[in-house]
């Protein structure tokens, strides 16, 4: 099965990778829609939020872990940590992963 995510983890396709331990890889986003604007995945292929079971929620853990060691070494206070789940949601890769935005004032509700 083909994903970008995991072709990415896999070095397949290059990325500008921010953290990597043996269970998640963190990246900028092509696209970013913030100063800052990096994803964090499990190297796991895990289709999305909606997929996150008692078997495979530690790495999700571990991905907050990884999210607050990141923004803290980048200096980073404040923040947003989104995923979208689902196409309806603006979920456009079915690969795991939390966005972190910052660098600039967020309005809420998201649109
Ligand atoms: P989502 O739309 O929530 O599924 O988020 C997917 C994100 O992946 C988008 O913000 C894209 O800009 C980003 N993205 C897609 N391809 C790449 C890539 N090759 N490298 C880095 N980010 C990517
Ligand atoms: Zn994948």
């Amino acid at each position: 099965m083909s994903c970008l995510f995991c072709s990415i983890v896999s070095g397949d396709i290059p990325s500008n990778k921010v953290y990597e331990d043996e269970l998640v890889y963190a990246f900028y986003d092509i696209d970013p829609q913030a100063p800052v604007h990096f994803l964090v995945i499990p190297k796991e292929h895990i289709p999305s939020a909606g997929a996150v079971t008692p078997e495979n929620s530690a790495v999700v853990a571990h991905c907050f872990e990884v999210i607050a060691k990141v923004t803290k070494e980048l200096g980073i206070t404040d923040f947003r940590v989104v995923s979208n789940c689902g196409l309806q949601a603006g979920q456009s890769v079915p690969h795991l992963h939390f966005h972190v935005l910052a660098g600039r004032d967020m309005t809420w509700p998201p649109g």
